[in-house]
């Protein structure tokens, strides 16, 4: 299988390839070439298999032989080995015909996980498998950053730099990266923003001459397409547990950067029976807009008590989009690169198409927390903000209670705590392997708002 730019410029690479790039030399984000699909027979024989021996099969098309399947299948044991419930992805019944999938049961307490462990594996299988070292880059505004630093920690071949806003991340979230120690494992604490700190780390993926000979920069965030194929697997879990292929299913996913139901909207093509694929924003709503009204174009970050998904651009949506725009890469790199500070739209066919596949609802704060409340009064149940938006968005555009709806539960609430305490409930006790998290020894540098600083910085350490 071949991995294609959405801008439709760069040449196509193989799987190997985009797992060790971040964009396309064309600024645009790797897709499949071809995406495979599954029978109804084969979806059938999805129902018994464990979560790691559904991966497996999935996941299988897309390495297309780079990795031989001894050795993959043992990737794909070990990724999900750490998750504290042997379902991985158990799947929770709210009401009638209401579920969420809880996506938070790995090592830090988010779905990114999922995606993250996996990750960590297939690249340090590759890399030692071409005797070759590489440096990850990152910037977080939380979840990444933990997660990519528990996928490459035990990695000799991966020197792994995560950028997070200082004093802007909540306390957990930094002890959970700063408390990952190892001499290949740094955080950096930039005296800026979180658009500060990604914008650093663009420019070093763009100029990357400050790296030694032989080095070069990995991405961890969501452009790196082994993140979204990991993501697959759970749609189709949750539909088979549920009755799926015979039965469609329903998914409401709280989203910022549309990674987590650009995965979604792949299962669908893929043969999975999906009935609705909703879009669950906070207030940071480029998304909703879109969907809604048509209207593409940024308006100013808000910071909310979902922060996972406070973004002004949602960088996935693009491999939709390069769907939408019939996989014209020209077409698509002038509707990506023309104006955006006005808004802008496509044509009212496109709009119509985008919206027989998704659904979208945006959540304020107050509703958030509203929704939490209701939800643990109804069933004793503690969900995350993340999780609310999705479960308000999910009751909200509903069409057919006939048809089961699935909530992807995204982050543990211990994570959020803040949300919690405003819902007026008890915060959650943090889980067995993470009790001492809080007397745990850290280690950060704080380094100033600026690409010099983080290069010279990257450079020295080494
Ligand atoms: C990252 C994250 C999201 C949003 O994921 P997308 O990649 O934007 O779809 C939602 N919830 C939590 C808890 C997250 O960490």
């Amino acid at each position: 299988m071949r991995y294609i730019s959405t801008r439709g410029k760069a040449p196509a690479q193989t799987f190997e390839q985009v797992l060790l790039t971040g964009l396309a030399p064309d600024g645009g984000l790797y897709v499949p070439e071809q995406l495979p699909s599954f029978s109804k027979e084969e979806m059938e024989q999805m129902a018994s298999l464990s979560y790691p021996e559904l991966a497996h099969k999935i996941i299988t098309p897309f390495i297309d032989g780079a990795i031989n399947d001894a050795d993959l299948k043992e990737i794909i044991d070990r990724s999900y080995a750490s998750f504290a419930n042997k379902a991985v992805a158990p799947l929770h019944m709210l009401g009638a015909n209401e579920w969420v999938l809880e996506l938070y049961c790995g090592p830090t307490l988010a779905f990114k996980d999922f995606a993250l462990q996996l990750l960590g594996n297939l690249l340090d299988y590759v890399l030692k498998r071409n005797n070759q070292k590489v440096v990850i880059l990152g910037a977080t505004s939380g979840d990444t950053g933990s997660a990519a630093l528990e996928g490459c920690r035990h990695s000799d071949n991966v020197d792994i730099f995560i950028l997070h806003p200082y004093q802007r991340v909540s306390e957990v979230q930094r002890r959970q990266m700063t408390t990952v120690l190892g001499d290949n494992v740094h955080n950096i604490a930039v005296k800026g923003n979180f658009d500060d700190c990604q914008r650093i780390v663009k420019a070093a993926f763009g100029d990357q001459s400050f790296l030694p000979e032989g080095r070069q920069l990995a991405a961890v965030n969501s452009i790196n397409w082994a993140r979204i194929m990991a993501q697959i697997v759970y749609y189709f879990y949750a539909s088979v547990q549920l009755g799926g292929p015979h039965r469609p299913v329903s998914f409401s996913v709280p989203t910022g950067n549309f990674g987590d139901i650009y995965a979604g909207y792949l299962a669908m093509q893929m043969g999975l029976p999906v009935r609705q694929l909703i879009v669950a924003t906070n207030s940071n709503d480029i998304l909703h807009r879109f969907i809604n009204r048509n209207e593409y174009g940024l308006s100013e970050l808000k910071h909310t008590l979902s922060p996972s998904m406070d973004i002004m651009v949602s960088s996935n949506f693009e491999r939709y989009l390069f769907d939408l725009f019939g996989r014209d890469g020209q077409a698509l790199a002038q509707f990506m690169t023309s104006s955006t500070d006005g808004t802008h739209s496509v044509t009212p066919e496109r709009w119509e198409q985008a919206r027989k596949v998704f659904a979208s609802a945006s959540v304020n704060d107050d509703v958030t927390c509203e929704v939490i409340k209701q939800v643990y009064e109804e069933t004793e149940f503690l969900i995350d903000p993340h999780t609310a938006v999705g479960v308000k968005a999910a009751r909200e555009c509903n069409t057919d209670k006939s048809v089961p709806m699935i909530t992807l539960a995204t982050a543990h609430p211990v994570k959020f705590a803040d949300a919690v305490t405003r819902a007026g409930l008890d915060t959650p006790a943090l889980p067995e392997h993470l009790r001492d998290l809080f007397e745990r020894e850290e280690q950060y540098a704080i380094v100033e708002n600026s690409k010099e600083a983080v290069t010279d910085f990257v450079k020295s350490h080494l």
